[in-house]
């Protein structure tokens, strides 16, 4: 079994683990060279074993495992494709899913938020595993680590497979938040001074990687 493969179900374990992938709900992937390990269509994600990692090349062509893929395998392609990141997540986490059914963005209302890159978009919808739904993910993800699927969940990026894991974990907590706040009256946003003044202070402390000041 290939490093990849261990990747992807560490991940996917933690992810189960987190409350973030139920049952067959979701799937994980992560890029090395032209090959793509991802889960396979089906698979029982909190107890994925090696055996249910499959590997396509970018075309998508299977080189690798028995299985079938993910349905959305277009998805995570068309994210490599588009962006020089290394790992896609997509889950159907509740906090998530229910924001992507009822608001149209999250605003930025805290500093974390950016390291997201900013307001997170919510990607129209369309059918699960269409070409079409991937276009408007991918067009939502523009200079964003993260993004939701209206009426259908989430997905976050990253330039390894943790990355991405702690983005899609960092959006749950985020959507939560923003119920929260919503519940308790009306959301005061970060103004564009405030979020500048928090990447200025980020850089200045070396503190994680803020994304939007940088293509990813
Ligand atoms: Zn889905």
């Amino acid at each position: 079994m290939t490093e990849a493969q261990q990747q992807v179900v560490a991940a996917c374990h933690r992810l189960a683990a987190e409350g973030l992938l139920i049952g067959t709900a979701g799937n994980v992937s992560v890029r090395a060279g032209d090959r793509v390990a991802v889960t396979a269509t089906g698979a029982v994600l909190g107890g994925l074993t090696e055996e249910q990692v499959v590997e396509v090349d970018l075309a998508g062509r299977q080189v690798g495992g028995t299985l079938v893929p993910t349905s959305e395998v277009h998805l995570h392609l068309s994210i490599y494709e588009k962006y020089d990141v290394a790992a896609v997540v997509h889950t159907h986490a509740p906090v998530s899913t229910a924001a992507s059914i009822s608001v149209s963005s999250i605003p930025v209302i805290h500093y974390q938020q950016l390291l997201l890159g900013g307001e997170v978009r919510v990607a129209p919808y369309a059918t699960f595993g269409t070409p079409r739904l991937a276009e408007r993910v991918v067009a939502a993800l523009e200079d964003r680590a993260a993004a939701l699927m209206a009426n259908h969940g989430a997905v976050a990026i990253g330039p390894t497979l943790d990355k991405a894991v702690e983005n899609a974990l960092l959006l749950e907590w985020l959507c939560g938040v923003y119920r929260d706040a919503t519940l308790m009256g009306k959301p005061a946003t970060l103004t564009r001074q405030q979020q500048e003044d928090v990447i200025a202070a980020a850089i200045a402390r070396n503190y994680g990687t803020v994304q939007g000041t940088e293509a990813e």
